[in-house]
Order: C-alpha cells, then structure tokens, then sequence
C-alpha cells in the first residue's frame, strides 16, 4: 500500500509506492500488452472508444482505458495515518489509470492522425466527469509520457490519469496567486496575460479565435510551450469542439517538431481547475508540452530554480519558422 508522507519545510507531499518499482525496465515490442489483440494482458478495461459493439477485453477498440497495473495510488483506505509536524502521513488513497492512445503500435504522439488525438481529448473528458463523481479526489492530473527519458517505460503510446485525495502545492500556490489576481483586478490573470501576449507579439507561436501557443516568459524548461485556450475556462472538460480540433491540430505539429528536432522525449500535461473549490470565475486550464533533453542537476534539485538555455522569445521564433515551411 502506498502513502503521502507531509514535508513541512517545503508544504509538500512526496508519494511512497513500492508497486511502482515491480513495472518492467523495458518491454520487448514483441509481446506489447497495448496492441490490439493483447487485451487479456492488461487489467480490465474501465472504459473504451469503439468503432463497432463489441465486448470488453476484446479487439475492435480505438481508444482503450484500463487501470495502471502498477498504481501510485489505488482506491482504498483514505485515511490520515499520523498527523504530527515530523510524521504527518496519509494512506495513498487515489486512482491511476491507463490511456492506450492508440489500437496501433505508435511511439510517438504525432504519429496520430488530428482526429485520433482529437478522440484522446475526448477520452479525458470522459475520464474527468466520471471521476469526479467521487467526492474523495480533490485533483486530476492528466499527462503523457514519451520516450525513456520522459518517464515512459512502454513505448506504445499512452497517456495516464492520477486522481488525487489533496491538492499537490504548486496547485495550491498557483490557484492561490490567480485568487488573489482575482479579487484585486476582477479579472482572470491568464485572460489578461493572453491581451499582453497579443499586444507584446514576440512570443507568439500561434493565436487565432481559440488558442494561444507561446512559450511563456518565464517558462522554466527548455523549449516548453504552452497552449492557453482565449475562451475564459476553468475546466478542460468545457472545451468544445472546434477548440478540440485547434488543440489536436497544434499538439500533433509541434510534438512532431519536438521527434524531429530533438528526438522523441516529450512531456505533455494538462493543468485542469482542482475540484475542492468554486473557482470557476479566476481559474483558467492551460496544457503544456516540453521536450524531454536535460537532467536536473545540483543546482535545481537544491533550489528548485530552473535554468533555461534558450530565452522564451528565440523558442517562439524557431517554432514559427518550422509552422512556416509545413
Ligand atoms: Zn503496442
Ligand atoms: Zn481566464
């Protein structure tokens, strides 16, 4: 069973889970539990796009939902086990699943089809109102990992759900700061940073009626990109169609610049509105990918400040220059 352990020093939380360390270094692609025609070697599936009727655990899906047969978290217990400054810790109560993004063996996402990752969005939507259902998650953290150096042990393309009890504090810390900008501007602070983005133009690597693609002018990693939506939305799954398609479009051009420019390690995570709260009028998602280049050494790792080689400003220019040619 896993467990949160509280770092007072830092408000943190850090996840025990010993299942984690059972996954298998590498998978030989011969014997994928992802490919169609594998079902029965993965957990039973939660949930599925389809083209045909069919049963569950049989081939015929497109998109396939199954729960991570090495959780970080799993339903449970959700209980405080200790709950003093040196040991403060919580049973690890929460909920890990599997997005198989593809019925294909595909590596990397921009080997997808528009469409097929337009259905991937469509697949998180699903997965968010179902979980939300239940009144213990406070979180939903929804990300992929591509490449072994990204976080990845399987190569088929995939995306994983993490449910969690609390809300992590860099959560915390940002839905505070945008509360704050709230109440003293009556305004959203990302609405207002899409009108300086606009006006300021240097960053910009895409805008049209829905998104806005930039680096941000802070980003902390190297060639991070943020898609902000120019609809005011707290929660990812309120995004409509059209905005899907921008989405999918952009995701699919700019993870393909990443495979071909760097390789294929990339992250991509959604930061969606967490649930304990009301928040709807000053919370605003945003997704963001990154390629996946360097370790963190020393110095980040002791004070958690990043070093980022290329300015946000040089990053948007050679991302539109490469849109350009396409
Ligand atoms: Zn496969
Ligand atoms: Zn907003």
């Amino acid at each position: 069973m896993s467990e949160f352990r509280k770092n007072p020093l830092k408000n943190e939380w850090v996840i025990f889970s010993e299942e984690r360390s059972k996954r298998p270094k590498k998978e030989k692609v011969t014997e994928c539990r992802f490919c169609e025609g594998m079902e029965i070697y993965t957990p039973p599936e939660i949930f599925s796009i389809s083209s045909k009727n069919r049963e569950p655990d049989t081939p015929g899906w497109i998109i396939r939902v199954v729960p991570n047969k090495f959780p970080v978290l799993s339903p449970g217990d959700n209980n405080f086990i200790k709950n003093e400054i040196f040991y403060e810790n919580l049973d690890g109560y929460g909920i890990h699943e599997v997005v198989i993004n593809s019925n294909r063996h595909v590596k990397f996402i921009s080997q997808l089809e528009e469409a097929e990752i337009k259905l991937i969005l469509d697949v998180f939507i699903e997965r968010i109102s179902e979980i939300k259902k239940n009144k213990k998650i406070k979180y939903i953290s929804i990300f992929l990992n591509q490449g072994e150096k990204a976080g990845a042990t399987i190569e088929h393309s995939h995306s994983q759900i993490i449910a969690l009890p609390l809300l992590p504090e860099l959560v915390k810390k940002e839905s505070n700061f945008l509360k704050k900008y709230y109440r003293d501007k009556k305004t959203c602070y990302i609405c207002d940073l899409i009108n300086v983005e606009v006006k300021d133009k240097v960053r910009i690597i895409y805008k049209d009626d829905f998104f806005l693609i930039t680096p941000l002018f802070y980003s902390g990693y190297f060639f991070e990109v943020d898609f902000i939506p120019v609809r005011h939305m707290g929660n990812f799954e309120d995004i409509n169609s059209m905005e899907k398609e921008v989405l999918a479009k952009y995701i699919k051009k700019i993870s393909n610049f990443f495979l071909e420019k760097f390789g294929g390690n990339m992250n991509m995570f959604i930061k969606t509105q967490p649930i304990c709260k009301n928040n709807k009028d000053y919370y605003h998602w945003t997704l963001k990918i990154l390629p996946r280049i360097n370790n963190f050494g020393g110095f980040e790792l002791s004070t958690q400040m990043n070093i980022n080689t290329l300015f946000p400003e040089k990053t948007a220019g050679v991302i539109k220059e490469y849109l350009n040619r396409l």
